[in-house]
């Protein structure tokens, strides 16, 4: 009884309430939003200190015709919940293998990689192996320019199954990397059994790197990790000098950041790439 008198204070809170009918606003709305063409995707540029552009991460923005730019944070844990993400997941895979024929006619470009979020729940559909596939055939693009970024939550799933399409998109010519990695709740060894190429710090780490003696600790174990297993290391939410210092010197030569740039269109994208080149 205390339980339920518990639910019924919660459903009647009326802010509670207006939150959940906005939400179930928005989650209709998104389910028109890639029939009407209202998503888009940015490229936030990916750059190692010593080889150079490396590709670019996409993050997707949603434009609703009323309310305006929608940001991920807000969207995609809906379309998580209501299961909406598996169409969008495929609709950025495509979007993103796209751009990546456009991409490989282009000379420099040859081992550029796009990087693209794949949630959980999307990486969990039995056949998920076989989408991917799909796309890469439909767009006759060479898998090695793909890169997927998974979070720990993937973990959830039988571990044996996780690592068996890893393998199968690895045989692919596919690469993934940990994100957010050291945010989650999973275990070293059961990350270790992952066929990762790269570990991507997060930027809760990163912020305070040059200030807090526990976070520069925290990136340097990460780095140290990440070297004793023969991944590669890239740190997330690079904003300063000092930050890219600090990262270097303590072996991670590869950032992603505003300091290099925010994520922007592909337009805009282009032409930070020929300034970049010009130099
Ligand atoms: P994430 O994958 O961890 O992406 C990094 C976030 O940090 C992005 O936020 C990016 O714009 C932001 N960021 C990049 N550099 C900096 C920096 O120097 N400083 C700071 N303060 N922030 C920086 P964004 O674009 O709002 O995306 C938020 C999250 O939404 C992503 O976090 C990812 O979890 C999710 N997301 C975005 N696009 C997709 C997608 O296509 N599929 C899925 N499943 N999730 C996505
Ligand atoms: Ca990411
Ligand atoms: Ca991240
Ligand atoms: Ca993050």
């Amino acid at each position: 009884a205390k339980a339920a008198g518990r639910n019924a204070i919660r459903f009647f809170d009326p802010a509670m309430q207006i939150a959940l009918e906005e939400n179930a606003a928005i989650l209709a709305e998104l389910h028109q939003a890639i029939d009407n063409g209202e998503l888009e995707l940015y490229y936030q540029i990916q750059i190692d200190e010593i080889k150079g552009i490396q590709g670019a991460e996409v993050l997707l923005r949603w434009f609703h015709p009323i309310r305006g730019m929608v940001s991920p944070i807000d969207f995609i844990p809906l379309a998580e919940e209501s299961g909406l993400i598996i169409p969008i997941g495929r609709w950025v895979l495509e979007s993103a293998c796209h751009q990546l024929t456009e991409w490989e006619n282009i000379p420099g470009r040859e081992n550029w990689q796009i990087s693209v979020n794949v949630s959980a729940l999307q990486f969990q559909q039995e056949n998920f192996v076989e989408i991917v596939e799909e796309i890469i055939v439909l767009h006759n693009i060479n898998p090695r320019g793909l890169k997927l970024e998974l979070t720990e939550s993937i973990v959830l799933e039988n571990i044996d199954i996780i690592i068996e399409k890893m393998h199968q998109l690895n045989q692919l010519g596919i690469d993934f990397s940990m994100d957010d990695f050291g945010t989650g709740y999973s275990s070293l060894s059961c990350l270790k059994r992952l066929p990762l190429k790269q570990l991507k710090i997060d930027q809760s780490f990163v912020r305070d790197i040059t200030t807090d003696p526990d976070d520069a600790a925290i990136v340097q174990t990460i780095i140290n990790l990440s070297n004793s297993l023969k991944y590669d290391v890239i740190a997330e939410g690079v904003e300063t000098q000092e930050q890219r210092q600090f990262l270097f010197k303590n072996g991670c030569s590869q950032y992603q950041g505003y300091l290099f740039s925010r994520p922007v269109p592909i337009t805009e994208f282009e032409q930070l790439i020929s300034v970049l080149s010009a130099d």
